[in-house]
């Protein structure tokens, strides 16, 4: 582009109006952005967030724990201690994950046989210390509980596909 070219682009701002006709355009284009926290976007059902431990509907737990996620687990984040029940139940005594540990691979959610142990669609648990990230058993079946709607629907959804 010569200069006489430049000059007349610049005195009549032909730059300058072809960015605010771009800009009015989008103006009144849907927005693409979300308002989050108020607003959040679609989540795959098989999005791994945080870890839950599920309950049947009896409320019995549902891990019989074979041990067979903290086997699997790449990042050796799980640990299970277990003992029988009075009744001949196995059942676990102690079942924590290091949440700083798990790279959130999926690999406990897929080896677990009753599907116990699951990711669920939780990804709003970041915390201020180290010692929140530390899960225990407890912790895990509260995240069982307040997401067992989610968490049930998102299996019925893949259940097809696994
Ligand atoms: S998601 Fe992967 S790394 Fe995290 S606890 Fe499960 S198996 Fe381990
Ligand atoms: S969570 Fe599942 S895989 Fe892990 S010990 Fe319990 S039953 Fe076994």
């Amino acid at each position: 582009m010569g200069m006489l070219d430049r000059s007349v682009r610049s005195l009549l701002f032909v730059e300058l109006l072809s960015g605010l006709r771009l800009t009015l355009g989008y103006m009144f284009r849907p927005k693409v952005t979300v308002n989050y926290p108020y607003e959040k976007g679609p989540l795959s059902p098989r999005f791994r967030g945080e870890h839950a431990l599920r309950r049947y509907a009896n409320g019995e737990e549902r891990c019989i724990a074979c041990k067979l996620c903290e086997a699997v687990c790449p990042a050796q984040a799980i640990t299970i201690e277990a003992e029988p029940r009075e009744d001949g139940s196995r059942r676990t005594t102690r079942y924590d994950i290091d949440m700083t540990k798990c790279i959130y691979c999926g690999l406990c959610q897929e080896a677990c046989p009753v599907d116990a142990i699951v990711e669920g669609p939780n990804f709003e648990f970041a915390a201020e210390t180290r010692e929140e990230l530390l899960y225990d058993k407890d912790k895990l079946l509260a995240n069982g509980d307040r997401w067992e709607a989610e968490i049930a629907a998102n299996l019925a959804a893949d259940a097809p596909y696994r």
